[in-house]
């Protein structure tokens, strides 16, 4: 499979091959995300889990949802910001 060029981590890579059922979003993401960085983010006790319980969100909630993209699109480097993202572990 074709690698892409992923933003997070500036690196040639493979790309994202699970179905991530996030609608228009996903092939944003596909593009611009390897699967590496896709698993810091969404894996097992990943920074979305941690983002979850920093924002206590419930995603049950539209609001809590737009939070959460937010934050996926900045710690993913998906958009041209400066923005860091904030990690919270330190
Ligand atoms: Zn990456």
């Amino acid at each position: 499979m074709a690698q892409i060029h992923c933003r997070k981590c500036d690196k040639d890579s493979d790309p994202i091959t699970d179905n991530l059922f996030m609608g228009k979003l996903e092939a944003e993401v596909k593009e611009k995300v390897c699967q590496t960085c896709w698993n810091e983010w969404a894996g097992p006790g990943g920074t979305k889990t941690m983002v979850i319980n920093e924002y206590q969100l419930n995603l049950g909630d539209e609001s809590a949802r737009a939070t959460l993209k937010t934050q996926m699109r900045t710690f993913l480097k998906m958009d041209d910001t400066e923005t860091e993202f904030k990690d919270y572990r330190h």
